[in-house]
């Protein structure tokens, strides 16, 4: 073992890196462990982070479901709407021809009482003129009754499209509560497990860490690259940085964006 991480360390330095080591193998063999240590916690940072995320996202993301729906209600509403319209159409024309034949009643009564031919040939032609009126409001109501039957299907084809839309959306409803559910209950073990880690590391570490973290709210800890860059922000280190990040005698700071590096 002993031998083994001096080759390594050799390798290293004077980056003579055989094909079967990767550049992770040669870092293992480096890292300390409270680096070790500051990466676990920082994988369950980045989980919980990721988690927290998912969860807020849940209400979001159910009520752009639930506008799909709305929009299929609308459709269903908008229908019935024209259907009603074009129903209501056909019973005032009723409305109207019942009107017209209680005007023909009137008129036949009166004629009934007028005196000479010529006042009761005039009111005959008023009478059908009105039956003309009759006529041709009851070729309207035809004319609106063949609509009607189109509104009728209209509707029919809605409130099943809107009946498939709210069955998938219960179904999406229910993955997500489902998911909800198990988010929960995985933020809560990796909390558990990230606090226990925390309460083995140094306060002052931590709270370091911490503080970085919630800025950043991603990797405050980053690998240096092997063309010498922060693997964070990706700016030239340099070179005793990389060194002394690299040899982990203590914990380096990127001079650019403060991530610590090993
Ligand atoms: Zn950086």
């Amino acid at each position: 073992m002993q031998t083994s991480s001096m080759a390594l360390t050799c390798l290293a330095r004077y980056a003579i890196v055989p094909s079967d080591f990767s550049n992770d193998r040669l870092r293992e063999a480096y890292m300390t462990p409270l680096i070790e240590k500051l990466l676990i916690l920082q994988d369950r940072d980045l989980r919980i982070l990721k988690f927290e995320k998912e969860l807020a996202d849940i209400p979001l993301r159910k009520a752009a479901i639930d506008s799909m729906l709305d929009d299929h209600r609308q459709a269903v509403l908008k229908a019935k709407e024209i259907l009603k319209g074009r129903q209501a159409e056909i019973k005032k024309a009723e409305l109207e021809i019942e009107s017209f034949r209680e005007k023909i009643r009137k008129y036949r009564d009166q004629q009934m009482q007028l005196k000479n031919n010529q006042e009761f040939r005039a009111m005959e032609k008023e009478i059908e003129g009105v039956t003309k009126s009759i006529r041709q409001m009851e070729d309207r109501i035809l004319e609106i009754m063949e609509t009607v039957e189109a509104a009728q299907s209209d509707v029919k084809v809605c409130e099943e499209s809107f009946k498939a839309e709210e069955n998938s959306v219960k179904h999406e409803i229910v993955a997500i509560d489902v998911r909800a559910n198990d988010i929960n209950t995985e933020l809560e073990d990796v909390k558990k497990a990230r606090a226990l880690l925390a309460s083995e590391l140094d306060a002052t570490r931590i709270a370091q860490y911490d503080r970085m973290f919630r800025n950043k709210k991603d990797k405050v800890l980053v690998a240096v690259e092997d063309n010498g860059t922060c693997g964070g922000c990706h700016m030239k280190l340099p070179p005793y940085i990389c060194h002394d990040a690299r040899k982990q005698l203590e914990v380096v700071a990127c001079g650019y964006c403060g991530r610590m590096l090993y």
